[in-house]
């Protein structure tokens, strides 16, 4: 089985600072890290490649330093790696981004299953699965939480709902994305490690994909960020100490202060 996973290096703190003039993440001093659903996605991907044979390719649009995350995806189980980088990528939107690696997900041409994500910890969206699905017109799962069964032609996947979950049957190949239910990701073994530092990260730019440069980076976003910002905090949090029944008491005052009772 030809599984192809898509992985996407994000800042490994939630505490990310924006920069006032350019709207962009301040990326210096942050440790890069693979984004934590993906190494879900990753992990499931290796357990099936050991039970039914067949490939693992990591794929991520990034830039050079990209090369890392594949590295740590290669230690992880994986068995080959691309990269897509290229200047005229930088930029991009959900849609942009869900483009560029439905392109190379063509060029790849032989895979039965992409894994992805439910979402990054970084852009939030949880869009570039369902948008590469639809690209791709592929099936689609999303919030997998467990893999019923597989085979060549189909799976069957249960998928998390707000009340429970369900079992959803698809024929292959179909994108799933992944929640971190689904399995509990293994460390990286020495030879997994020794692997990852020599091996070989194929690097597809523009010209690579084939695609016009209009529909990808910048160019290709309908949407643009305009304005981002850290709230302000401009309510204060109180704890009511003391007796639980004067703690009421006091809850009530407060609400009736408000107007809420
Ligand atoms: C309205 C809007 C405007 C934006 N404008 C800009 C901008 O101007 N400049 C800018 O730098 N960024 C911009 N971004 C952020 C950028 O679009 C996203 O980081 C990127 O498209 C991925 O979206 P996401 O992080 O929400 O991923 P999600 O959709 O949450 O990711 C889901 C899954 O998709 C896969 N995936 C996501 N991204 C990649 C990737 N790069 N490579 C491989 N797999 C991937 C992973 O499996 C991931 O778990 C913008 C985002 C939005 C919503």
């Amino acid at each position: 089985m030809n599984i192809i996973v898509c992985i996407k290096q994000v800042p490994g703190t939630t505490e990310v600072k924006i920069d006032p003039k350019t709207n962009t993440l301040i990326r210096s001093g942050i440790k890069a890290i693979i984004n934590p659903f993906d190494t879900y996605a990753i992990e499931e991907a290796v357990r099936i490649r050991e039970k039914a044979g067949g490939k693992v390719t990591v794929l991520t649009m990034g830039p050079p330093q990209a090369d890392e995350a594949l590295r740590e995806a290669i230690s992880l189980g994986a068995d080959e790696a691309i990269l897509l980088s290229d200047r005229e990528f930088a930029g991009a939107d959900t849609w942009a981004t869900a483009y560029t690696i439905n392109a190379a997900v063509r060029k790849i041409s032989a895979y039965d299953l992409i894994i992805c994500g439910r979402q990054t910890v970084d852009g939030d969206t949880g869009q570039v699965g369902p948008e590469m699905a639809q690209m791709l017109d592929i099936p689609l799962i999303t919030y997998v939480s467990k893999i019923e069964d597989i085979s060549l032609q189909m799976i069957r996947a249960r998928r998390m709902i707000e009340d429970g979950y369900e079992t959803l049957e698809s024929p292959l190949p179909a994108l799933l994305t992944v929640s971190k239910e689904i399995n509990t990701p293994r460390l990286p073994s020495l030879r997994g490690i020794m692997k990852s530092k020599s091996a070989k990260i194929t690097v597809w730019t523009l010209a690579d994909l084939g695609i016009d440069k209009t529909m990808v980076g910048l160019a290709g976003s309908s949407t643009k960020v305009v304005k981002v910002f850290t709230p302000v905090r401009t309510h204060k949090a109180e704890v009511l100490q003391g007796d639980p029944t004067a703690q009421v008491d006091a809850l009530i005052e407060r609400l009736k202060g408000a107007g809420l009772a």
